[in-house]
């Protein structure tokens, strides 16, 4: 019997086997989240099952169970965000040889791949063409439907796609590495950020302030662009080394041509000519922000200075890890504002408005 059906018909086997976990979910676009109950798989032979303690509100979350994101992830309800999830294992399947019982876990963005593409060879699993399964809002290969996120008492994932957390991080904080810790860490190293290099952080919500800190620990000159004046004590705080409040023309326009590489992490449309302008020759303006509208964007400020605008999409596993195992080495952590989850409607409605400082974090002991 070929390995695939072996594997489809365990999976059906296990299909069979589920239990009930407490979760809190979007029912539609339009409706607050509330307290549900959804069907967990009980752990197969590779399979951890967590306990979530902490996890993370992405900008993400909001913009998926809002349905914001409907013309290329079209938002499949009810929905149960979540995807910078730490916990504890509880359960582990035989064959399961990383983690036992009492262990911190993380998962992140991605609980499965194809394993087999050339994305998933190179260890960028996020790029799956299988394609990868997102923690949640994608099709669940193993119950059907679509695959529910953190905003849960508990999560089963297979070992290859959980990682380790050291014990010396503040568990709470180090929640959010597991999505902005990872999508700023894969760009800044991909473009080689480090000493002698100046480089711009755009926005300083979740993802920017980790930004922030990893340029800044990589051995860069960093400069934060705010729209929040009130966030310029902080900026310095997290490690910027100077703050330019981006809605005054006349202080951008001061740091013209002057850049190696930006990171733009904004959520929302805005003008990515006025950052392009900014860049020095052959220099460098990765999105990782993913605002529902496109953004017009001028052929002049790319041609002049043979300047390069790329994204990025969270990371693989294999860089993931690295990127813990090296917060682990600097004491690095997001800062955050812990909340019940009662209270993540009000978190959403603040991350609309910019008021974050910088990451909400749910203690999912308000769960229970
Ligand atoms: P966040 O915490 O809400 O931070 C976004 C920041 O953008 C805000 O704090 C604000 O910073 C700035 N901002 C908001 N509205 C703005 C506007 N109209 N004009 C200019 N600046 C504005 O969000 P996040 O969780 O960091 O996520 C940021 C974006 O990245 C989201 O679109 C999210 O979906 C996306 N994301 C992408 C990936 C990926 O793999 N590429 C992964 C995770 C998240 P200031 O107050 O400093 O201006
Ligand atoms: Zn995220
Ligand atoms: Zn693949």
């Amino acid at each position: 019997m070929s390995e695939t059906i072996q594997d489809g018909r365990a999976a059906a086997a296990r299909a069979a086997k589920t239990y009930e976990a407490r979760a809190y979910a979007a029912p539609s676009a339009s409706a607050a989240l509330a307290p549900t109950t959804i069907r967990r798989r009980v752990p197969g032979p590779r399979d951890v099952q967590i306990e979530v303690l902490f996890c993370g509100v992405c900008h993400s979350d909001l913009h998926q169970a809002r349905n914001e994101w409907q013309n290329t992830i079209p938002t499949v309800y009810p929905c149960v965000p979540g995807h910078e999830v730490l916990g504890r294992v509880v359960a582990v399947g035989r064959e399961v040889r990383g983690f036992k019982e009492g262990d911190l876990a993380a998962v992140g963005c991605l609980v499965d791949s194809c394993r087999t593409c050339a994305a998933c060879r190179d260890g960028e699993e996020q790029f799956c063409q299988g394609p990868a399964t997102f923690t949640y809002n994608s099709p669940d290969p193993h119950l059907g439907g679509v695959t529910y996120g953190g905003y849960s008492e508990s999560l089963v994932v297979d070992e290859a796609f959980v990682l380790r957390v050291s014990p010396a991080l503040d568990p709470a904080g180090a929640a959010p590495l597991l999505c902005a810790g990872i999508t700023t860490y894969s760009p800044l190293r991909r473009w080689n950020v480090g000493a002698g290099q100046k480089v711009g952080v755009v926005g300083l919500g979740g993802l920017g302030h980790m930004g922030v800190k990893l340029a800044r620990a990589f051995g860069a000159r960093v400069v934060v662009f705010t729209t929040s004046p009130g966030k310029a004590e902080d900026a310095v705080r997290l490690g910027a080394h100077d703050v330019v409040i981006s809605r005054d023309p006349a202080a951008l326009q001061r740091q013209a041509g002057s850049f190696d590489f930006i990171l733009d992490t904004v959520s929302a449309p805005h003008d990515l000519n006025a950052y392009l302008a900014l860049l020095k020759r052959n220099g460098t303006l990765t999105l990782v922000g993913a605002p529902e509208a496109p953004t017009p964007v001028g052929a002049m400020g790319l041609i002049f200075g043979r300047r390069r605008l790329a994204g990025s999409l969270i990371g693989g596993i294999r860089e993931t890890q690295e990127m813990l195992d090296f917060c682990a080495e600097h004491g690095l952590t997001a800062d955050i504002e812990l909340i019940p989850i009662s209270k993540i409607d009000a978190a959403f409605e603040r991350l609309v408005k910019g008021d974050v400082k910088y990451r909400f974090v749910i203690d999912m002991a308000s769960l229970k």
